[in-house]
């Protein structure tokens, strides 16, 4: 089972992926642990990819899309469950070239749809409790608005996390996730048009919606 997961951050794209992982078996591929693993591995690929890094340039797709396939070849037989990549309509047909070319099937497709306001609120609602990293709070929606400025389960002090407060950081990202001539939205719906000739599923989730939700809907068409 072979699946490709498409999200902008604030979306719940980590948890749903995690039930989708869960539910076959997949191993859970997300963009920064194929560098990692070809860095930290010392790979050709890796050291030609840390040379940009270095210089703090991007890594050109013909260096990161053999990362991506290499991985994807080395996972569970069970199948694999990409998350982060690819982030843009030519890494999208880059990739899709490459599946086909090694013959690899695409099962599911999935796409989780977020009004962007929505998205930065709910990074930027976020609030940590001192007591437990488990206990989730967000000043932006219903369901787990803290209680006043306490936490809303154990009544602990809360935080928020720098990196959820640097709106600057959050438009970026979002820039290249909206984007939907040569962005990331771009790549999904370059996939949602292949699905009907290809005969791979595309899964819209509404990402409005509850966790629970989310996960019932999503179980529903897996
Ligand atoms: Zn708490």
């Amino acid at each position: 089972m072979n699946i490709l997961i498409f999200g902008p951050n604030g979306s719940g794209k980590g948890t749903q992926g995690s039930l989708a992982k869960k539910k076959y078996d997949l191993d859970h591929i997300e963009s920064g642990a194929i560098f990692r693993k070809h860095i930290g591995g010392g790979t050709e690929l890796g050291m030609k990819a840390k040379a940009f890094i270095d210089r703090g340039e991007l890594v050109p797709d013909d260096i990161t899309i053999p990362m991506v396939l290499d991985v994807l070849k080395n996972s569970s037989p069970n199948g694999w469950l990409l998350d982060g990549f690819p982030r843009s309509i030519v890494q999208a047909q880059k990739l899709w070239e490459a599946l086909q070319a090694d013959g690899v099937k695409l099962d599911f497709v999935i796409e989780i749809l977020l009004p962007r306001e929505v998205a930065k609120n709910r990074i930027m609602g976020r609030r940590l409790c001192k007591n437990d990293n488990n206990h989730p709070n967000n000043i932006f929606i219903d369901a787990i608005k803290p209680n006043g400025d306490v936490c809303r389960v154990c009544g602990g002090e809360l935080t928020a996390r720098a990196d959820d407060q640097d709106e600057d950081a959050i438009d970026k990202r979002h820039n290249i996730y909206y984007d939907a001539t040569t962005g990331t939205l771009a790549a999904s719906y370059y996939y949602k048009n292949l699905s009907k000739e290809f005969g791979f599923k595309y899964i819209e989730l509404d990402g409005e919606g509850s966790i629970d939700d989310i996960r019932a809907t999503l179980m529903a068409q897996l």
